[in-house]
């Protein structure tokens, strides 16, 4: 008796009209999804994306190899090797992170007290293989040349923001 009825009911479309009443219904609506790439998503000021070595202005690497950042990653993603320079100063010989560790925490940007290693707000970026999910420190200091004036910008603002 109720397959009767469903076929009955079936040949009314009453189900299939009822589907389009809903397609019609949000077809002039404002769309959830965007076209990306070209459309973007609004991204908070604080988004935390790749990591970026910093220079000063002077071309002189900011980091001192003070490690603070090594010991402060609860992914131990980072690992640090140094060395003292002819001119008495410490700094890095080995900088490495694992971005397949990272989990964009920001502690080593917090931690770092010379504003060394930072978090860009880049987030298209992609690995080839698993090997070169490690960027090393001249990776990371190309990525601080790059975007320097982007990161100094967003700097000041966090500054402001605080
Ligand atoms: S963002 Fe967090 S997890 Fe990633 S390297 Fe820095 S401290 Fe480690
Ligand atoms: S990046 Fe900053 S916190 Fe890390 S070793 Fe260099 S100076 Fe220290």
């Amino acid at each position: 008796m109720k397959k009767a009825i469903n076929y009955l009911k079936s040949l009314t479309l009453k189900e299939l009209l009822k589907g389009m009443g809903v397609t019609g219904k949000y077809f002039f609506k404002k769309k959830f999804t965007i076209r990306y790439p070209e459309e973007k998503t609004p991204k908070s000021p604080r988004f935390r994306g790749l990591h970026a070595l910093r220079r000063y202005p002077n071309g002189e690497e900011r980091c001192i190899a003070c490690k603070l950042c090594e010991a402060v990653c609860p992914a131990a993603a980072i690992t640090i090797d140094s060395d003292v320079r002819e001119d008495g100063s410490r700094r890095t010989t080995r900088y490495e992170i694992d971005m397949f560790k990272c989990i964009y925490c920001g502690f080593c940007e917090e931690s770092c007290p010379v504003d060394s290693i930072v978090e860009t707000d880049i987030h298209e970026f992609h690995f080839e293989s698993g090997e070169k999910r490690v960027l090393d420190k001249e990776q990371l200091l190309a990525i601080g040349d790059m975007y320097e004036d982007k990161i100094a910008e967003a700097r000041t603002k966090d500054a402001e923001y605080r």
